[in-house]
């Protein structure tokens, strides 16, 4: 550690986040990190309990004068994200993150810092090391796994908490007032596809549709850029029927919680008509071009070379392109609580059909911060598979946390907030999943809010937070304990 770090403050706090900057956490392998907040709790005298898949729960006293004040849990997740730039040698199994000061924000060398959320996590540890601040009975609440699966807070028991309130500490932006997000819902489109030999003398051609911006299935669904599995199904039931082309496969997309930026289909064609093909492309792009406008300026529809020795029956073929064009994507409504956010949407995520295989598939992840919303676009879209001759499944649901913006909790951190500062917080709800979501499945009617320090390009190695927003992010945490 390089002698710049031990004066900052508060110093308990950046302290902590120090030491446990030197413990290896990358998602699912918290144990060393869950073992060192148990013993440091426990040297300071607090409660501590473990449950089976790896959380950390920590009791401390109200300070005098405070007990009769109803508990508050604070809570922050154990892992992070490890991402490292190319060329550098660091193991994250065994390395301490290399933390250096660059003017006023802290970064790593080469690697992702750990302030997400490794500040909340020190926050935390801070006050149950305090012998001089104000709080309410504390339980402060160490979750694994928030970054590849959210399964500690998924996995935390009924009963467990006691505080009827909880204050999350892993927000990324100073000022800001977290107080919702989305739940989600995976939805798997399948069916057998009828096969046929490919037609003799035609090209194969690989028909591509690339260049879009793509983004964050939750975040960024309300942006109007192109979706390239549905522009794939537009651009094939535009041309077709028209030139009496065959399917082999489809394929478009890699992950579920990300637009599709490039989606392909191999195609077959009579050599006479490729040149009209072609023309009818170039067509198409230019339309769609327009469409998309600024939102979306790379787009490009390309034919390549390509091959198949099976094409899939023309019939099964208008199925799959017609759920492609049928199937919902993007903004279903938007919060009636908080201007801008984006309360239902879906995302038409991944198309693979195969002649090969025999087989298509086609995925969508439903997000909505109401779950009977959710329920119903995902019902929505399994009806609309349904027609053309899909079977879906519905997987990996997860719940939604409503904005409440009147709540006790708001009007606490928001007051202080005014006080200390002389401006209320921004309260926003984001468009994703949180911890807080799945807290408040298992624990109907805790009031929560979630607050941070501001920090940057999280989960990329450029990770970085401000020192003096720490120190913000401190006043405001140790003024909501004493007025709690
Ligand atoms: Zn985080």
């Amino acid at each position: 550690m390089s002698a710049d770090l031990g004066t900052l403050e508060p110093r308990a706090l950046w302290s902590y986040f120090l030491d446990l900057s030197r413990i290896p956490r990358s998602s699912k392998n918290e144990a060393a990190a869950a073992a060192w907040v148990a013993g440091e709790a426990t040297r300071l005298g607090c409660e501590v309990e473990r449950d089976a898949i790896g959380n950390v729960l920590v009791r401390k006293r109200a300070s005098p004068g405070r007990e009769g004040r109803p508990a508050l849990a604070l809570q922050g997740h154990l892992d992070m994200v490890c991402e490292k730039n190319e060329g550098t040698p660091h193991d994250f199994e065994k390395d301490p993150i290399q933390v250096w000061r660059d003017g006023e924000v802290l970064r790593a060398r080469g690697t992702t810092l750990g302030a997400d959320n490794g500040v909340g996590v020190a926050a935390a540890l801070a006050v149950l090391a305090s012998r001089d601040l104000a709080h309410p009975a504390i339980e402060a609440l160490f979750t694994v796994d928030e970054e590849t699966g959210l399964t500690g807070a998924n996995n935390l028991k009924p009963g467990w908490l006691r505080a009827p309130r909880l204050l999350n500490l892993d927000s990324e932006e100073e000022g800001e007032l977290t107080i919702g997000c989305a739940g989600g819902v995976d939805t798997v489109a399948s069916r057998a596809l009828a096969v046929e030999a490919a037609p003799a003398g035609r090209t194969a051609l690989r028909l591509r549709v690339m260049g879009l911006k793509g983004g964050h299935s939750g975040v960024d669904i309300a942006a109007g850029r192109g979706n390239a599995v549905r522009l794939l199904g537009q651009v094939l039931e535009a041309v077709v029927a028209k030139h009496d082309l065959r399917i082999a496969a489809l394929k478009g997309g890699n992950k579920r919680n990300a637009i599709p930026r490039e989606a392909s289909a191999v195609v077959l064609v009579e050599p006479a008509r490729e040149a009209a093909l072609r023309a009818d492309l170039g067509a198409l792009e230019r339309d769609w071009k327009a469409a998309l406008g600024a939102f979306d300026p790379g787009l490009a529809i390309a034919l390549e070379p390509g091959a198949a020795t099976k094409v899939i029956a023309a019939g099964d073929a208008r199925a799959v392109t017609g759920l492609l064009v049928a199937g919902p994507h993007g903004v279903e409504a938007m919060s009636p609580d908080i201007p801008g956010l984006v309360q239902t949407s879906t995302n038409l995520a991944i198309v693979d059909a195969d002649a090969a295989a025999g087989r298509a598939e086609v995925c969508f992840l439903t997000r909505s911060a109401i779950d009977a919303s959710k329920r119903a676009l995902a019902a929505r879209i399994a009806a609309i598979a349904a027609l053309a001759g899909f079977e879906a499944r519905h997987s990996g649901g997860y719940p939604g946390w409503k904005p409440e913006p009147g709540s006790g909790m708001v009007k606490l951190v928001n007051g202080v907030h005014q006080a200390l500062f002389g401006k209320p917080m921004v309260v926003k709800a984001i468009h994703a999943g949180l911890e807080c979501g799945l807290i408040g499945e298992k624990y109907p009617g805790m009031e929560m809010a979630s607050i941070g320090p501001s920090m940057w390009d999280a989960h990329t190695p450029d990770e970085r937070v401000s020192i003096a927003s720490v120190a913000a992010f401190w006043r405001l945490l140790t003024a909501i304990l004493a007025q709690a």
